[in-house]
């Protein structure tokens, strides 16, 4: 593939759900190292359009490319594999295991079950999990999440969980992160907190992030730049301040 290819492209992607066309024909790219908004109303095919790049639903028309490769219609785990992680609009963590490992599975894509076929499997295997620990560690000092870390997540606060579920999507270590909502049920400090986490993630892990988000303070504050979708079209594209400002946008959101 290219070195200059966008990180994530998508061209014309049509999905339908019965006689409902969710999305109608919509182009998206995603440059390396930006943090790109999905904005729009309740209904708009923001989740779908990223279930459509996951995997989650194979796409009625159109092609999905990350970093120049065509992903278009690999199943989710393969897609993973790739280099795409995300999170969930509700929080989609095991309940009865830790912090720690919960996000800890966030490695799993990287852990070969061939090192059980050799003779000295627990010689590999333990020095694999020792490798998988390193990097678990430092992503859980980087979302500064020591002090919780052998909790059980269901008795940690849910703002903390959000900030769980995020670090387990680093923990895979993607070249494109996609978050749907990760403010949703936040108070302003904890928005504050992962705002500033997205940036950084961006900024030292080099990851390119996707973000479904609806708080507009948020999206003017992170957003290089956005797209705005309505009834599965796009309505207005570009750096935050305008695309959100266009009178078509205006209208969509006073429409709702
Ligand atoms: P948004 O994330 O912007 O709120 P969605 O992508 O969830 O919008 O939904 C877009 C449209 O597609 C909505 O009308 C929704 O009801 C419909 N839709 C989404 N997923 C499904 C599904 N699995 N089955 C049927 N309709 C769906």
């Amino acid at each position: 593939a290219p070195t200059d290819a966008p990180a994530l492209a998508c061209r014309g992607i049509e999905r339908s759900f019965g006689g409902l066309k969710a999305l109608k024909g919509v182009d998206l790219e995603v440059r390396p190292g930006e943090i790109f908004g999905l904005v729009g109303p309740n209904g708009s095919g923001k989740t779908t359009m990223v279930n459509v790049i996951t995997g989650f639903y194979p796409p009625n028309a159109g092609r999905v490319a990350l970093f120049g490769d065509d992903i278009t219609g690999l199943a989710p785990h393969a897609i993973t594999r790739r280099g795409i992680a995300r999170t969930f609009q509700n929080l989609a963590l095991f309940k009865g295991m830790s912090v720690l490992d919960n996000i800890l599975v966030g490695r799993h894509i990287h852990m070969h079950p061939s090192v059980l076929g050799t003779l000295f499997y627990w010689v590999a295997a333990v020095r694999e999990e020792t490798a998988h620990r390193t990097v678990v560690e430092e992503i859980i000092e980087f979302m500064q999440l020591q002090e919780i870390r052998h909790e059980p997540v269901e008795v940690v606060p849910l703002g903390l969980q959000k900030r769980v579920e995020l670090a387990r999507a680093l923990a895979a270590e993607p070249r494109v992160l996609i978050l749907d909502e990760p403010m949703a049920g936040m108070n302003q400090e904890e928005k504050e907190y992962i705002a500033r986490f997205i940036l950084d993630a961006r900024d030292e892990r080099g990851v390119s992030v996707l973000v479904i988000e609806h708080h507009m303070d948020v999206v003017m504050a992170i957003c290089d730049r956005v797209l705005v979708l309505n009834y599965g079209e796009t309505i207005a594209a570009g750096p935050p301040a305008e695309a959100m400002a266009s009178p078509k946008v205006i209208e969509a959101y006073l429409g709702h």
